[in-house]
């Protein structure tokens, strides 16, 4: 079945599994993590097979360079087409049980080779790593189909309501191997005809909850396109404030965590006295109640702030995308963050990735553009006469200058509010350079 879309979108709600249907869960998820780790096992060996072109394609940088216990460089075999890293029922059987399902096999081989291609695209996450039962969340991913006779019996394309995988109502839908099962929809199923089901994963969270995750596909956007807006806005993200607009609108940063940070240090420091105590007394963590029960409360404050912050992030960035034509915002990959440790705190304190990853999705979701720039020269430059501080015999603006006057024009500026109307017109002019008539133009 074709499976090229244009449109691609991530759908999670909790579900509750009964116990039978708990268990099933749980035998995939150590079968998951068993099929990835045997495959992670077998990528390092110190017998090389043949040459591989693939490793002088890919070398592995010296720091991440492997031994075994008598000190023999081990050899990469990750991508060596031989039958060793294969997972099969033949040499494990019990991957035939009835409670296995097979696309969960196919999907963790899939992980594990996108684990090796990040690595090999970008090595700052080091080789990948094995997978721990130790880990509180867990989970594994498995693939719809659809059949051509189900499709056809049920509305001839295919839809939310006709794979392998499917909803059978607004409360239920149905998954491989464990059935049907209930489900609490966080918003309404997208009434687009064309969309499908891709890929499901289901998550086992420290809290106790079990999530799916839905990969949904389809050829039209998911949001019905909006009429034009009339307006274009430029933001400037900085650590004052979350961000401030080219209209002069200030977003204040929300520090859900900070405010909620006291009883979360004191529901942690309960926790490791309980771990303390457990260790002392000679009892595992995972057998100790007490410990355990504090674990989840723990958890379920940590996923309170989570969702907090992901509301906020969600409303902003919706509305900034469906109140205007065109959003424009600097490019944090420019920004030297390494440099500036309190920023960088700020950045993952604050979400601004998962804002701009929102605001990327959203754009043509509802027909917009969405552009990054270049954030460099947007803070010193004048917006009104592009006089730039730090030129002559000038100085250069620093945090503390919150308002400046433009020595060249005399205009005087709020700083965040200058810099968001000069990443506008950057964005603007980045437009016009690729901008045909008519062609919505999406990054
Ligand atoms: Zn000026």
């Amino acid at each position: 079945m074709e499976n090229k879309a244009k449109f691609m979108m991530g759908l999670k709600m909790r579900i509750y599994p009964n116990r039978k249907q708990e268990r099933i869960f749980w035998k995939n998820i150590n079968a998951s993590r068993f099929v990835y780790n045997k495959l992670l096992a077998n990528s390092w060996t110190d017998t090389p097979v043949y040459k591989n072109k693939l490793d002088e394609l890919y070398p592995i940088p010296e720091k991440y360079w492997k031994y075994n216990k008598n000190g023999k460089l081990l050899k990469s075999s990750i991508v060596r087409k031989t039958g060793l890293a294969r997972i099969t029922k033949d040499k494990y059987p019990w991957l035939g049980d009835k409670d296995i399902d097979s696309d969960m096999v196919n999907n963790a081989q899939v992980a594990y080779k996108s684990a090796w291609n990040l690595f090999n695209k970008v090595h700052k996450s080091g080789t990948p790593k094995f997978k721990r039962k130790s880990n509180p969340n867990q989970g594994y991913r498995t693939s719809n189909h659809y059949s051509s006779s189900a499709v056809k019996k049920n509305g001839g394309v295919p839809s939310l309501y006709n794979g392998s995988i499917k909803f059978l109502d607004n409360k239920h839908i149905r998954l491989p191997k464990v059935g049907r099962i209930k489900v609490k929809l966080s918003r309404n199923l997208p009434n687009n005809q064309l969309v499908r089901i891709a890929t499901v994963s289901i998550k086992h969270l420290s809290t106790g909850e079990w999530f799916v995750s839905l990969l949904l596909k389809s050829d039209e956007p998911f949001k019905r396109q909006l009429p034009k807006a009339n307006s274009q806005i430029g933001y400037d993200l900085n650590t004052e404030n979350f961000l401030t607009d080219s209209y002069g609108n200030t977003i204040d940063n929300p520090r859900f965590y900070r405010s909620i940070k006291g009883r979360l240090a004191k529901e942690q420091r309960k926790l490791s006295r309980r771990g303390r105590r457990a260790k002392s007394e000679g009892r595992k963590l995972w057998k100790s109640k007490n410990y355990q029960k504090q674990r989840k409360l723990v958890a379920k404050l940590h996923s309170k702030i989570r969702n907090q912050r992901k509301d906020f992030l969600h409303n902003l960035s919706t509305a900034l995308i469906k109140n205007h034509d065109l959003v424009v915002g600097e490019n944090l990959k420019s920004k030297n963050m390494s440099k500036n440790h309190a920023l960088a705190m700020s950045i993952s304190d604050a979400g601004w990735r998962t804002f701009i990853g929102m605001l990327e999705y959203k754009a043509p979701m509802y027909g917009r553009t969405f552009v990054e720039v270049d954030p460099a020269y947007t803070t010193q430059q004048c917006s009104e006469c592009e006089f730039r501080m730090g030129t002559g015999n000038t100085h250069k603006l620093t945090l503390k200058d919150r308002e400046w006057t433009c020595p060249n024009c005399n205009t005087h500026h709020i700083r965040d509010w200058n810099a968001s109307k000069n990443i506008l017109a950057k964005g603007l002019i980045e437009l016009t350079k690729t901008l045909t008539e008519d062609s919505p133009i999406y990054r």
